[in-house]
Order: C-alpha cells, then structure tokens, then sequence
C-alpha cells in the first residue's frame, strides 16, 4: 500500500454542525462507553460532545503554582477550543481508580482520592467559570456502584 492511499471509508455519514458541549475527563479508555453514555442519556448532550482527555482530567487546571506549564497548556488549549467551537457548556468528569491520582505524589497526603478529585473538580470549575462567563461548567464523579457486577455511577459534586 502506497502512503496516502485510502484504506478504510467511514459508513457514518459526516454532520458539520458543532457539538455545544465539552466533555473534559481522563483518558482510561475503561470509563468511555459509560461517559458517552451519561452524555446521551442524562446530559442530553446529543449524540456526540467535544471531548478533552488527558491522563487525571481536569487536574491541570489546579496546577497554577504547582507546575504552571502544566496549567497554560491546558488553559490555552480549552480557551482555543471554547473561542473556536463556541462552546456553551463544559462538563468535568472524574473518576474512581484513577491511575493518574494513584500514582501522584504531589500536594497533600491526608486526603483520600476521591476527596482529593472532588476537591480539584470544584477548584477547576470555579477557574472555567472564571476565565469563560457564558459558558456553563458541572462537575461530576464517575464510580462503582456496591453492586456485583460493578455498575458505573455518576455524582454531581
Ligand atoms: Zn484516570
């Protein structure tokens, strides 16, 4: 096959119309059938969001004094794309067993996870809602139920 060759044609047909909402969360490729899903069915945000993923999700956003790098590669990015899609919504999604927060040793040991994740849910929020006054940010956590099998649930935080 020569570069440049055509090897696969997509049967979805394409749809130019833009997406109102951003989905931002981590990446594990285990929690995205169920945020899709979450966005469809619950957040009747159509069949398809813009999405941002990036390993801890919206963790960069509380980076500011941390590692300021980390936060303008973020900030830059989300104010492109909120200017260029004229996004009207921003939805933050963390989640239980996140590698990224597992294995992160910066900041406070004291708190567990998930109240370390909530916690940079409402800081990064309050910064969205800051730097874009016409767009509306929630903030959710994605968990097991105490089911077995495991469901996924999902809290307003
Ligand atoms: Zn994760």
């Amino acid at each position: 096959m020569m570069p440049g060759g055509i090897v696969y044609e997509s049967t979805l047909p394409w749809d130019p119309s833009r997406p109102a909402t951003t989905i931002i969360t981590c990446v594990d490729g285990r929690w995205y059938n169920h945020v899709q899903e979450f966005a469809r069915q619950h957040l009747n945000a159509g069949s398809r969001t813009d999405f941002v993923a990036v390993p801890g999700g919206i963790e960069p956003l509380t980076l500011f004094d941390l590692v300021p790098k980390d936060f303008n590669f973020f900030r830059r990015r989300i104010e492109a794309l909120v200017e260029a899609h004229g996004t009207s919504r921003i939805v933050a999604i963390a989640h239980q067993d996140c590698a990224w927060y597992k294995s992160r040793n910066i900041g406070s040991f004291t708190l567990d996870l998930r109240a370390r994740q909530i916690r940079d849910l409402r800081q990064s929020a309050a910064r969205l809602r800051e730097m874009f006054r016409g767009v509306t940010v929630e903030t959710y956590f994605a968990r097991f139920s105490a089911d077995e099998p495991k469901r996924v649930v999902f809290e307003l935080v």
